[in-house]
């Protein structure tokens, strides 16, 4: 199972940055791969003797402040990105367009990190910006449903009128920030949802219910992840999973087979007698193929 980082790890990357890398300086900042880098003004290097004052996430975007003047070192991880947390970063010369590593950033006390990004579809994304709204993918995130003032009335508001199912409303960042496929997929479970319900037709006791299990279960991959250094992230958030990526294995709630819905280039799980009456969904990929 490939370990796509949603809000609970970027949470937990975000809280090991702000403890290791606030009050010390940017020595160096340097992309190798130059296609993750999607701003030029200011440039990379303005970076460089920049303090680290402050570390923010919003929704799955890391945000690091950098300078008096502040600038903002923006990523995100995208599926096979990852962050590789070093004490000392290695003397190794990287070279640029080779292996896995997207930016490496260098700080005063010799420690450092890289991003790196696995596979060959390449989609880790780097910006510098003056202020973090300067970044696209953050001026459209809808509410942080993980803050503590966002209430089942606005839940409720968000899901009005949206004649979509709820899987995918979880999912669309500009609705709910953070939540990807994994957590959706347990959310949904925990709520004992069809994914594909219609997030409008939801009755009011739905509702309550699909946020009790949202908050809940975001929560608890939170609490989880909190206080683990990266290398330990992708381990907890596996173990944690109910029925995402268990295709094939028992629901720990009822004892019936996850099953999955197959698409083009992702896949999802749930458990028929939890979430569906025990019908098991129509898999799309396998349905077009059987016409
Ligand atoms: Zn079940």
């Amino acid at each position: 199972m490939s370990v796509v980082p949603e809000l609970p790890e970027v949470d937990a990357l975000a809280a090991f940055l702000r403890e290791r890398a606030v009050g010390h300086a940017i020595t160096s900042a340097s992309v190798t791969a130059i296609s993750a880098l999607k701003t030029f003004d200011p440039p990379l290097h303005a970076l460089a003797g920049g303090t680290i004052t402050a570390v923010a996430r919003h929704g799955k975007f890391i945000d690091l402040t950098v300078g008096a003047e502040p600038l903002h070192l923006v990523f995100h991880l995208a599926r096979a990105g990852w962050l590789r947390w070093f004490d000392e970063v290695p003397k190794t010369i990287l070279k640029p367009g080779k292996g896995p590593i997207a930016l490496r950033v260098k700080l005063d006390d010799g420690a450092g990190f890289d991003l790196t990004e696995a596979g060959t579809k390449k989609s880790l994304a780097v910006y510098v910006v003056r202020d973090p709204d300067d970044v696209p993918g953050i001026a459209r995130l809808g509410p942080d449903p993980t803050a503590p003032g966002f209430t089942l009335a606005d839940f409720q508001a968000v899901l009005d009128g949206r004649r979509t199912q709820i899987k995918g409303v979880l999912r669309d960042q500009s609705v709910f920030a953070g939540i990807g496929n994994a957590y959706s997929d347990e959310i949904l479970h925990a709520a004992r949802m069809s994914p594909y319900a219609l997030a409008a037709k939801l009755t009011p006791e739905q509702v309550e219910t699909l946020f009790t299990a949202l908050r809940d279960t975001l929560a608890e991959a939170v609490a989880a992840a909190s206080g683990r250094p990266p290398a330990d992230l992708k381990d907890a958030k596996r173990r944690g999973m109910q029925v995402h990526a268990r295709t094939g294995e028992a629901c720990p709630v009822c004892g019936d087979t996850v099953r999955e819905v197959r698409f083009a280039d992702s896949t999802f799980q749930y458990c028929p007698t939890c979430q569906t009456g025990g019908k098991p969904l129509a898999d799309r990929v396998l349905s077009r193929l059987l016409k």
